[in-house]
């Protein structure tokens, strides 16, 4: 008999979690005005709100902490980072920031000025804000495929290269770069293809504009491209990640992703001019070039992590998980994103509560079910979280309604992933009777749906 697949790993340390009573949940989600980010995590029994720095560590990592080098500048620690994320992507100036939207806001300070256009993939929503805080926009070029959720194709975080090219030839002179988020987190965690990756390089080049990777999940996109493009089933992660690499100009990185570290960020290049211009603005924003905002244990961590998470293995424990969670959804017939992605099952909300209008938020009126159901926290990626249109402050409903539950790394166990499936398919099989979601009475100019206060529609 063929062996059953197991985790790549065995569990050292562990945090008890606990159940609370539908009562106190009820209590508990009017208290956070029906947003999940406002819950206290002890109120929470899974947490699925983000796998952003909510990964666990490895033995290594943790002994890597101990051997940080804390000084101010010229660590060793530093260096020990620089020199495996150089190795891994090619690039050889690297800047440490203290999480991904840093990076951003470092390297957007330098190249973005009022009144430009960032064409690329669907920009992740601290991406976007950094653009349009600079009263600049980003154009979504994502392929229409990624807008149907039942439609399984292998890399639905591409960009439309045709939608791309006739994008540069009529605002070439309004473009300082364009971005490929890799994976695609905004349309389901979808993986973009070696191929896409090559074809936008090219064209992007021919209009003489840099290419910049968002790269928060860039080794989940690599073990995609092993499993499911031809050409790549030998190669090795750290392969395959050198070559999308080799695309790019420069890269932005949330580590609390893929590197699985619980706090940390960079920006890597080749070119010169972007690391001059962003060593400034680092040291203004972050600290000194070689910590910007980040311990030097950190930086050990986050080392550690990223040659860890550029093997095989780990990636496949992960991966398989999603593949888990998403295998017991189709049991019970609930829509998601298809095929599942890297790090979440994004549930398609408006499939699921087809009675609450778009007025009043499907994903997040199921966000809030799934809490009282189970405890289980997951997190709204939709009509919330696209923020209101800049220029005519309408809510910006063209996009897709998700609830994202994303799964932390080398957390939870398959017995939790069942949980997760019944509790959701306990809210499915009461859908028809939800027929009302929230209204706002509450919300921030920008990135409201971590601060927005909402109520029952009545
Ligand atoms: C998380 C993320 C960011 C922002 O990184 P933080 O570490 O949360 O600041 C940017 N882009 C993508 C694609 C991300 O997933």
């Amino acid at each position: 008999m063929k062996l059953p697949y197991a985790e790549s790993y065995k569990i050292k340390m562990v945090e008890p979690i606990k159940l609370s009573t539908l009562e106190e949940r009820k209590k508990w989600i009017k208290e956070a005005h029906y947003n999940v980010f406002q819950l206290k995590a002890e109120q929470v029994y899974i947490d699925l709100i983000t796998d952003s720095g909510t990964g666990a560590m490895s033995d290594r990592q943790w002994s890597a902490m101990m051997l940080g080098d804390e000084s101010y500048a010229g660590a060793t620690s530093f260096f020990k980072m620089k020199d495996m994320i150089s190795n891994i992507t090619g690039f050889k100036y690297v800047i440490p920031t203290h999480q991904g939207r840093a990076a951003e806001n470092v390297l957007f300070s330098c190249l973005i000025k009022e009144g430009d256009c960032i064409p690329g993939n669907s920009h992740f929503d601290t991406t976007k804000g950094h653009i349009e805080s600079r009263k600049a926009f980003a154009i979504d070029l994502t392929i229409d495929e990624a807008k149907n959720t039942q439609l399984e194709v292998p890399f639905k975080g591409n960009v439309d290269v045709n939608k791309l090219e006739k994008y540069l030839s009529e605002n070439a002179d309004k473009v300082p770069f364009v971005i490929v988020t890799i994976t695609n987190n905004t349309a389901g965690g979808q993986p973009v293809s070696m191929e896409n990756m090559r074809e936008v390089h090219k064209i992007a080049k021919k209009y003489n504009k840099p290419l910049l990777f968002d790269s928060a999940r860039f080794a989940e996109n690599a073990y995609f491209i092993k499993v499911r493009e031809k050409g790549y089933e030998n190669k090795t992660i750290k392969e395959i990640c050198r070559e999308m690499f080799s695309f790019a100009d420069g890269m932005t990185m949330s580590a609390k992703k893929d590197a699985i570290v619980n706090m940390g960020g960079f920006i890597a290049t080749n070119m010169e001019e972007w690391y001059e211009a962003a060593k400034l603005k680092t040291i203004v924003f972050e600290g000194y070039v070689t910590y910007g905002g980040m311990s030097g244990r950190d930086m050990n961590a986050l080392a550690v992590g990223l040659d860890e998470n550029t093997e095989f293995e780990n990636l496949e424990t992960r991966i398989k998980q999603v593949e888990y969670l998403a295998q017991r959804l189709d049991e019970f017939g609930i829509p998601y994103q298809r095929p599942a992605g890297g790090h979440a099952i994004f549930v398609d909300a408006p499939k699921v509560l087809t009675h609450v209008p778009k007025e009043e938020f499907p994903a997040q009126t199921l966000t809030v079910e799934l809490y009282l159901e189970a405890g289980i926290r997951g997190c709204e990626i939709g009509y919330l979280l696209a923020d209101r249109d800049p220029v005519t402050r309408e809510n910006r409903f063209n996009g897709l309604d998700l609830l994202r539950l994303a799964i932390p790394r080398r957390v939870y166990t398959n017995n939790h992933m069942d949980v997760v499936a019944v509790a959701l398919k306990n809210v499915y099989d009461r859908r028809e009777t939800i027929t009302r979601g929230v209204n706002i009475t509450w919300e921030a100019e920008l990135m409201r749906h971590f601060t927005v206060k909402l109520e029952p529609a009545k």
